[in-house]
């Protein structure tokens, strides 16, 4: 019989994870990855890559350094469809490739909700592309003040108060100082405001965890709006709603981080989807199509416990990632598969270098422990999806930075 063909699609967490964990079964299966780029970043910390605190190069690295050729086919090209009747998928350079067993993991884009503006005005951190952007965008604008003697150049907004743009905020907090001195601006008149629509900060910790991560960044001078949403972005303001009424804060540095949604890739390839992600069964497969499963950012798996999906998240990608692999090489032996179960060990969001707050296995962290916990958690996801020299190259081990 011919070998069975494996085609993944995207080299995130949770499709490289099943790539790695495919490689390791030594199954006789023919496995091919497909990425838009040759490199894997950890989106993860792409929030320091836009606060300019690290370079591109410490969150990347080369896909081809951490999987094994002998086992595995790399294709560096841009998925644009996915025919699930015909199972074919199509590149960007107009190849096309067949399979018995497809693997969706292409992972999240920006969320912009319809709103006026974003596109055009703001910046959003969701590659190493749109960070890289961002940082440039930001130097330069902080950097132009001394010409300019515009108040706008110096007063960032960021968009929404999830994890991204409190990480985000951390990151940018801590390397002002440093950055005033080499632009040559005034720290003291730097405006940072972040803008949350909705009427609570960080919901999901306690009252006390969340107050003491927002009174850390309140204290580095970030101002929060809360129960505010934005309607319109424009060149140089932020329009929101405050008690019924339109408001405007003028800026010139405006980042956006609302929250994402899965692919657009999904949604072209006519998939049952709602903001990209597929509501997926049991076994992380396609309604219907038990040879496609659909894990990371674009699926929705449901929590029992809570009644909603779980939040899109890197941990939960990896675990998709191993399931498949597993599950797979189970079919193709025709055994069956058990459910996919996942228990969520917590939430960790760093603010800064050495700060943090989350929960660890039921445990409250904060400070520099929550910042230990952060590294650590990073660095576990470099041995998963990467390896040990990847882990030495690009780990995290300053901790008494
Ligand atoms: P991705 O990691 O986005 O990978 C998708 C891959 O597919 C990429 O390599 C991309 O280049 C490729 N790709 C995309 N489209 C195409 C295409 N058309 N053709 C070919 N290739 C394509 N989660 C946590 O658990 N902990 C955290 O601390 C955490 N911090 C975060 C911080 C930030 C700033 C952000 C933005 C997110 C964070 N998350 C965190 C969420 C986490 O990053 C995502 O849930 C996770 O990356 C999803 O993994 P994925 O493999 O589905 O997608
Ligand atoms: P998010 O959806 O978690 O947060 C977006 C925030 O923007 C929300 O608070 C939302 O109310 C607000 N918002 C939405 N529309 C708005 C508007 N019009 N005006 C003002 N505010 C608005 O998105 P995220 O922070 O980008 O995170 C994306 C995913 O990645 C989530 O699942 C998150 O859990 C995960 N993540 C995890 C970590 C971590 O574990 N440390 C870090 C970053 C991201």
């Amino acid at each position: 019989m011919n070998k069975q063909t494996v085609v993944v699609l995207g080299a995130g967490y949770a499709g490289l994870k099943t790539v790695k964990q495919l490689q390791k079964k030594n199954a006789d299966l023919e496995i091919i990855l497909v990425n838009k780029n040759d490199y894997h970043y950890e989106s993860t910390q792409l929030h320091e890559v836009a606060a300019g605190t690290e370079p591109s190069t410490k969150i990347c690295f080369n896909i081809k350094d951490v999987i094994n050729e002998s086992k595995v086919t790399f294709i560096q090209d841009t998925v644009t469809k996915i025919d699930r009747d015909a199972q074919v998928v199509t590149l960007e350079s107009d190849k096309t490739l067949n399979y018995d067993y497809l693997v969706v993991a292409l992972g999240f884009v920006s969320e912009t909700f319809g709103i006026p503006g974003v596109d055009d005005f703001s910046y959003p951190l969701v590659n190493i592309t749109t960070a890289e952007i961002a940082r440039k965008h930001l130097e330069a604008t902080l950097a132009n003040y001394q010409k300019s003697q515009d108040v706008r150049d110096l007063s960032v907004v960021v968009c929404g108060a999830g994890f991204t743009s409190i990480e985000y905020l951390g990151e940018i907090t801590n390397r002002l100082p440093k950055l005033a001195q080499e632009l040559n601006f005034p720290e003291d008149k730097v405006s940072i405001t972040c803008i949350e629509a909705m009427p609570t900060l960080l919901p999901m910790f306690s009252e006390k965890l969340g107050t003491y991560g927002i009174n850390v960044l309140k204290k580095r001078g970030v101002e929060f709006k809360v129960g505010t949403p934005i309607k319109e972005i424009k060149e140089g303001a932020v329009v929101y709603e405050e008690n019924g009424e339109l408001k405007e804060i003028e800026a010139n540095s405006i980042i956006w981080t609302t929250g994402v949604k899965g692919s657009p890739v999904i949604g072209e390839s006519g998939f049952e989807e709602r903001r990209g992600r597929v509501m997926v069964e049991s076994d992380l497969t396609v309604k219907d199509y038990p040879n496609v499963f659909m894990i990371g950012d674009v699926s929705a798996v449901m929590d029992e416990a809570s009644g909603r999906p779980f939040p899109t998240t890197a941990q939960i990608a990896l675990k998709q990632g191993e399931y498949v692999a597993d599950a797979i090489v189970a079919k193709v032996n025709q055994q069956s598969v058990a459910p996919f179960t996942f228990k969520p060990l917590g939430t960790v969001a760093s603010i800064g270098n050495n700060a943090g707050i989350g929960n660890v296995l039921g445990k409250e962290v904060k400070g520099y422990i929550g910042s230990v916990m952060k590294k650590n958690i990073i660095n576990k996801s470099l041995l998963e999806v990467g390896n040990t020299k990847m882990l030495m190259k690009k780990g995290r081990f300053d901790y008494y930075h």
